[in-house]
């Protein structure tokens, strides 16, 4: 059995997208990044080109036209902001940009400027006209972010391409947003995917996930914060109240089917708190969690400790 593996790299989304194949192949690798890029200079807030930029900077003015990928994810991005109880919100993009955590954001903006932004997060307020594919944002200042979408998406896409490529085995990271296609012809046919050591700084791990055929994505406060005042500020926001939302775990991840849905799912559970989610997960066998909690337990749910196994012993293993 073929043991190699073959990777790919390249800096996409501010990060280190990473792409393992068990056969050298250039031309794909190629095609993928490619196809990220594109995406990327789509979907991007960080820089003013895009077309996502385009609707924020016409918001209050007049609906914009935009490509049928980009339309297709904000209609799931907006779906997941209506859901009931949900903090994922498409509209958030003004407190992102004023708190800019993760981009140099370094102290806490005062409850005035947080309110005059919170205000304008309305998803309800994004108007999607799907006949001319546009996008209109009511008030001026509002602005869309699918940070916590965008990544999910297009780890989907990645694992399309490659199959159009007949590729079905694969492993596509994108900055820990991880899919795995297909089974990995190493140890065991499962793909081994680390799960990071929350606020390490360096590589190190709690333990291995072992999978096949599933996404991975992990919402988490240890990667873009600041603190203030012994306080540690994150970057997954409340729209309700302009704040990080403060929760007794440090990290979620699910693992699924679809990295579209792991990464809507991530952030919507994050917002829930532990309780909560374990009730949302308990009527969704099909998505499994794994809770890192801020007193060092790993919590389990449907997932079975065959799928994870702990490495870290300071951290202690709690099953469903
Ligand atoms: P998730 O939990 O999935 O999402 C959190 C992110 O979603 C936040 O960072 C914020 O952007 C947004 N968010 C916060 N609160 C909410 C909420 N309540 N509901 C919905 N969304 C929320 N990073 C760089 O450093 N430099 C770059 O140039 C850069 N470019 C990017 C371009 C694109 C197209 C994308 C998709 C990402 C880019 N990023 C970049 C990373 C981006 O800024 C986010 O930090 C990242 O997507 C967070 O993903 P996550 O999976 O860690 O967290
Ligand atoms: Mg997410």
């Amino acid at each position: 059995m073929n043991r190699e593996t073959y990777a790919y790299s390249k800096t996409l989304m501010g990060t280190c997208v990473e792409l393992i194949l068990h056969e050298s192949n250039d031309a794909v690798a190629e095609i993928v990044f490619k196809a990220l890029q594109q995406l990327e200079d789509k979907l991007t807030v960080n820089q003013s080109n895009s077309e996502i930029m385009a609707i924020n900077l016409a918001a209050g003015l007049n609906p914009v036209v935009v490509s049928s990928p980009v339309f297709a994810l904000i209609e799931q991005a907006k779906k997941a902001s209506l859901i009931k109880g949900s903090c994922f919100n498409l509209a958030i993009e003004p407190l992102v940009k004023l708190w800019k955590i993760g981009f140099n954001g370094k102290s806490v903006p005062s409850l005035d400027e947080i309110e005059q932004k919170r205000i304008l997060t309305d998803p309800n307020l994004i108007h999607l006209n799907s006949d001319e594919q546009s996008v209109f944002l009511e008030k001026k200042g509002m602005g869309i972010d699918l940070g916590a979408i965008a990544k999910g998406y297009m780890a989907d896409m990645v694992k399309l391409i490659l199959q159009q490529h007949g590729i079905d085995n694969a492993l596509i990271n994108l900055g820990g947003n991880i899919l795995a296609v297909g089974q990995s012809n190493c140890v065991e046919q499962y793909w081994r995917v680390g799960l990071k050591k929350p606020f390490a700084t360096n590589d190190e791990i709690v333990g291995i996930l072992k999978v096949k055929n599933k996404s991975v994505v992990t919402s988490g406060i240890y990667e873009r914060y600041f603190e203030q005042n012994g306080r540690v500020y994150h970057h997954i926001l409340n729209p309700l109240t302009g704040y990080p939302l403060d929760k007794e775990f440090i990290s979620v991840s699910i693992i699924s089917a679809s990295s579209l849905e792991g990464d809507i799912y991530s952030t919507i559970l994050y917002g829930k708190g532990l309780y909560e989610s374990i009730d949302v997960l308990s009527k969704r066998s099909d998505l499994g969690a794994i809770f890192i909690t801020r007193n060092n337990q790993i919590k389990l749910i449907n997932v079975d400790d065959k799928t994870f196994e702990l490495s870290d012993k300071t951290y202690q293993l709690k099953l469903n």
